[in-house]
């Protein structure tokens, strides 16, 4: 495989083969996110791309899913795309699940009938970046996006039959928002009620705007016991159909997993338990990103 830069993936995605078809982000300006910075986004010529699905092809014979690399693959011309798919149904056809990464601007790119011709060609989940739901927040941290443009792409996504996995960042917003980053993020959650979320906690990166507003003393860390105390917020205000609550990635203080509306007292109890030290928490040196 011919991997270029920082190759990053969601963890769900963990045994999948991992083409790589564009290299960086298209967005690369979110204030938090050292991954790519300076690294100039490109789509990678087709010659590549057709080389490492032959490789796929000879020696991923167990995979049965595969993610298309890397930041927002979805940004792709519509014809450059659908080429890169049928390569892979032809030459890979045990592959069941494909999933990209995918922002406000690239689902807006797409019309619903070109998302409907994604999925058929076996595109079943989108992973979208929506860090918070509070539009103040969303601004300071330059995604892109307000809220109601998240939720008009998350549905349109959804409605095309994708599957949607939404990430949201625990302590995003600081100490003062920290209350309405919670609520607001429920509510947008509420109203794309994706399949998936996954909440990852903050942890801020040396060189990014956002360590840097840290340093200056513009921008607070919450505590450990904050970031929990905003979970629980923000469980409690997210209403889903049936969605699963993620918040078991290697940044995260307390593990947890939880269909929702099934799981949520229990969810709750749990959180409230960590917040009286009932629960042990994962120690600050075994974080990660
Ligand atoms: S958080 Fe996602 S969209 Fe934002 S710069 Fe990083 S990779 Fe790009």
């Amino acid at each position: 495989m011919h991997y270029e830069g920082n190759i990053i993936r969601p963890p769900s995605e963990a045994e999948s083969i991992l083409l790589q078809v564009t290299v960086g982000c298209s967005h690369n300006k979110c204030t938090f996110c050292g991954t790519y910075r300076g690294e100039r986004f490109t789509i990678k010529k087709d010659s590549i791309i057709f080389e490492d699905i032959e490789f796929a092809a000879q020696y991923c014979k167990r995979q049965t899913r595969l993610f298309i690399c890397d930041g927002d693959a979805l940004i792709i011309p519509q014809r450059r795309l659908v080429l890169i798919l049928e390569r892979i149904k032809s030459r890979v056809p045990w592959v069941e699940r494909i999933g990209l990464y995918a922002n406000t601007k690239s689902i807006k790119m797409k019309s619903s009938e070109e998302l409907e011709e994604l999925r058929e060609l076996g595109v079943k989940i989108a992973y979208m970046g929506l860090e918070t739901g509070d539009d103040v927040t969303l601004k300071r941290i330059n995604k892109g996006a307000d809220s109601s443009r998240m939720v008009e792409m998350g549905r349109k996504i959804r409605k095309a039959g994708i599957q949607l996995s939404i990430t949201v960042l625990i302590g995003i917003a600081g100490r003062e928002r920290s209350h309405i980053h919670a609520t607001e993020t429920g509510r947008v959650l509420s109203a794309i009620d994706p399949e998936y979320v996954g909440a990852l906690s903050l942890m801020l990166i040396p060189g990014t705007p956002m360590h840097k507003e840290y340093q200056n003393g513009n921008f607070e860390l919450i505590t450990p016991d904050e970031m929990l105390t905003e979970l629980g917020t923000m469980i409690s205000t997210t209403h889903l159909s049936s969605g699963l609550f993620h918040a078991n990635h290697a940044s995260n203080y307390l593990p947890i997993r939880a269909r929702l509306p099934h799981d949520k007292e229990k969810t709750l109890a749990l959180i409230a338990r960590a917040l009286e030290g009932k629960v042990n928490l994962k120690p600050e040196y075994m974080r990660a990103l």
